[in-house]
């Protein structure tokens, strides 16, 4: 399933003193099995974008098509909740959102929800509890006995058991040591490229979209301002500390690979096989 803006605008409180326009002319598509990151620097309208993704915000002008279905300013929706089955997001510290008396009961609360069997749900917590590499034992536990890696796991866990056809992540590393962020990317990746799971990742991480997208597309003040391999993107330094991706968050990343290559390479890099 693709997803398609076009032209999109979003204004917060549109029509009143405290209007504020935080998108405007965004079009970008994300076409199915493809991993697209969507970068920018704080304020740049990233959740707002975000948001438009499963029609949770509408534009206020241009439109969003998701699948097909087409989502305008001015027009009345019926019934989103199949969009909103289709595509999953993760939010940021979705294990705030962790509620259930039991790791099973939570995961199967969103499934149930979209009319999907208690049965089948429960088969379902099972296979997904797997997937992003938790045992089945832990079903039965509270959340809030668990780690905090291991809550976000299973709050990851209740998104994928909607079995959305794309899945979006925002900022899904954010508060994670380096290594729980690497498994936790990597969790991701596996399942992009094992089911070909479209993927879109809401970051402000460089790292990330340089190891994962296909495709990144980068916000400044609202607009979109690049959109490209993370190869074209990186290439740029110039440009992308205009853009508030500050040139240290480039070189801390050079030097990084360095690190890991054992010498200093040339120019700037994405990895050290290239
Ligand atoms: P990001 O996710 O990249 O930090 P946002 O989409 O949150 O960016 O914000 C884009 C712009 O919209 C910012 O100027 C922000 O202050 C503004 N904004 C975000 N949410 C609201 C809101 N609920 N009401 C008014 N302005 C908002």
């Amino acid at each position: 399933m693709d997803i398609s803006l076009q032209e999109v605008e979003y204004r917060y409180a549109a029509g009143s003193p405290f209007e504020k326009k935080a998108v405007e002319n965004v079009s970008f598509t994300v076409s199915s099995g493809e991993c697209v990151a969507v970068i920018g620097h704080t304020g740049s309208g990233k959740s707002t974008i975000l948001l438009h993704l499963n029609a949770l915000l509408k534009p206020t002008s241009g439109s969003v098509v998701i699948g097909d279905r087409t989502v305008k300013a001015g027009r009345k929706e019926k019934d989103l909740k199949p969009i909103r089955q289709k595509v999953g997001i993760v939010f940021q510290f979705p294990e705030q959102q962790l509620f259930e008396e039991t790791v099973l009961k939570d995961i199967c609360y969103g499934p149930m929800n979209f009319g999907v069997s208690e049965e089948e749900a429960k088969c379902r917590a099972v296979y997904w509890i797997k997937q992003v590499g938790l045992s089945e034992e832990i079903l039965q536990e509270s959340p809030f006995d668990l780690s905090g890696g291991q809550m976000r796991r299973v709050a990851i866990a209740g998104v994928l058991a909607m079995e959305p056809e794309v899945l979006v992540l925002d900022e899904p590393t954010a508060g994670l040591d380096p290594r729980g962020r690497k498994e936790m990317m990597n969790m991701f990746f596996r399942l992009h490229k094992e089911r070909k799971m479209t993927m879109i990742l809401v970051t402000h991480s460089m790292e990330d979209a340089a190891d994962y997208a296909d495709k990144v597309v980068v916000l400044h003040k609202g607009k979109k301002v690049h959109e490209g391999t993370p190869r074209e993107l990186f290439s740029d330094a110039e440009r992308l500390s205009e853009w508030g991706l500050g040139v240290p968050e480039v070189v801390r990343f050079q030097r990084m690979l360095e690190a890991k290559a054992g010498r200093k390479l040339p120019g700037i890099c994405l990895s050290i096989e290239e």
